[in-house]
């Protein structure tokens, strides 16, 4: 009897297993339903925003979750925020097998907390991790652990509409082993970092480029539409050579026919007269060299629903904008970025001569009016499915 029943339970699961498939011991996405907590017992003291230096004061708690090749994904975590353990061996550490997101969260006057477009940064962060062999996650369950994450961090959120909290999702592999070959092991993280103001005071202060041609920051068939660590660490040393000749960003070229791409870690606006006196607003087209910045997304629509200028993505080769310069026809240029909204240019340091660029002295109006229509946005001051509370 007891030998029946033994032999019909293991019909049933073999019938079990037939009508379910095999036993589901491979995790192809992690779920934020599944999200575990820790929390800190030992909350840090939160500095005034305006003391804020981007990037070095970190909240209580982090997201981690795990990945590995045979069991996939594990579940997501949020534990005190600490350091992480890895092996000296780890891919993340050789090969740069790394990306990262950046986005923010603010708090409104209504006390609110939005999260600007964040779906778009998932999107993007999905995409790097496929140029990177980092495997594949559901950017929805994802952001949903982030809101989880930021809830439970709302007091970092500054009560200020001049800061905001910057979340930064990372994605690193850490395969225990040298060869250079898709990670079997990696992890993802989010931190948090409250953020004050890009322009203290809320005045914009232009920056200085230097281009110099003889560097480049992605080529046709690379990586540098993926927010990748590895486009990051070879620029630094090139920001520093801007800096020592008086100039606060690098203007990256491409080409021989020196296009104008990006401005430091921007995205880049040019607001012009052109040659037949049309006002037109340009930036370079996502075409591989360009990291497709939810700013720059969110710019252009703005000002294609605006529809007062033409609005053009396209090339800007360094002839056409000194031509520009030289006639009076350019009035702004500006970088784009979550970090400052825009950030104005005052002039481009170009084969040893200075060029100044008149941004500021036409107010400058188009840049003063996206970073307005923006953080009206993002801290609810103006509806927009753009802002979502938390
Ligand atoms: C992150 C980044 C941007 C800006 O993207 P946003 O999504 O607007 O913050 C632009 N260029 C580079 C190279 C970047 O890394």
């Amino acid at each position: 009897m007891a030998a029946a029943l033994r032999s019909r339970c293991r019909g049933g699961g073999a019938l079990l297993v037939t009508l379910l498939g095999p036993r589901r011991s491979y995790n192809s996405v992690f779920r934020a339903a599944e999200l575990e907590v820790e929390r800190s017992r030992s909350p840090k003291a939160k500095p005034e925003p305006r003391d804020l230096l981007f990037g070095r004061v970190f909240t209580d708690h982090m997201l981690t979750v795990e990945w590995a090749q045979g069991s996939g994904w594990g579940r997501p975590r949020i534990c005190p925020f600490q350091e992480l353990r890895l092996h000296p061996a780890a891919s993340a550490l050789h090969y740069a097998v790394e990306l990262f997101e950046g986005m923010k969260a603010f708090r409104g006057a209504d006390d609110k907390i939005r999260l600007f477009r964040p779906e778009l940064n998932m999107e993007r962060m999905g995409r790097s991790a496929e140029r990177v062999c980092l495997p594949a996650f559901d950017g929805a369950e994802l952001l949903e652990c982030i809101r989880a994450l930021v809830r439970l961090e709302q007091e970092w959120v500054p009560r200020s509409e001049h800061a905001s909290l910057y979340i930064r999702p990372t994605f690193i592999g850490t395969e225990p082993s040298l060869g250079v070959a898709p990670p079997g092991r990696a992890l993802l993280f989010v931190i948090l970092c409250p953020v004050g103001p890009y322009f203290p005071g809320g005045h914009f202060s232009p920056v200085g480029l230097l281009a110099d041609p003889s560097h480049v920051r992605a080529w046709p068939g690379g990586a540098g539409h993926c927010k990748l660590g590895g486009n990051y660490g070879p620029t630094i040393a090139l920001q520093r050579a801007a800096q020592a000749r008086g100039c606060q960003q690098v203007l990256w070229l491409h080409g021989p026919q020196r296009l104008l791409t990006e401005v430091g870690t921007m995205n880049l606006f040019v607001f012009w007269h052109r040659e037949d006196g049309e006002l037109e607003l340009v930036t370079p087209p996502l075409d591989g060299l360009i990291l497709p910045g939810v700013t720059r997304q969110s710019l252009l629509e703005l000002a294609r629903e605006w529809g007062e200028f033409e609005v053009r993505e396209g090339p800007l080769p360094m002839g056409s904008v000194l031509g520009a310069l030289a006639q009076g026809r350019l009035r702004e240029m500006f970088g784009s970025g979550t970090a400052c909204v825009v950030c104005p240019v005052g002039g481009i340091l170009y084969g040893d001569k200075w060029h100044p660029v008149p941004t500021m002295e036409h107010g400058p109006e188009l840049a003063q009016r996206f970073l307005q229509a923006l953080s009206d946005i993002q801290y609810g001051r103006v509806p927009s499915e753009w802002a979502q509370p938390l």
